[in-house]
């Protein structure tokens, strides 16, 4: 027996789709229109590429708060 997904209706093109776990993209579009195609706006790609290198900064810094954090402790 297949195990039952929730059914979404696409905001995009309105078809209904289950709405797996492991699916890519948006909850709110089925398959097909959250598959990364040519028509995917650069400019969010590029945001997607801004706000990983952000959060990478991001933890860099802490992880740098944290040792200058130990070494104070130790001396
Ligand atoms: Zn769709």
């Amino acid at each position: 027996m297949r195990m039952a997904f929730p059914i979404k209706t696409c905001v995009v093109c309105d078809e209904e789709f289950e709405l797996k776990p492991d699916k890519p993209g948006f909850a709110n579009r089925c398959p097909e229109c959250s598959a990364p195609d040519a028509s995917d706006p650069v400019e969010k790609r590029r945001m997607d590429a801004l706000e990983r290198q952000t959060a990478a900064e991001a933890n860099e810094a802490r992880r740098q708060a944290m040792r200058e954090l130990l070494y104070r402790k130790d001396s």
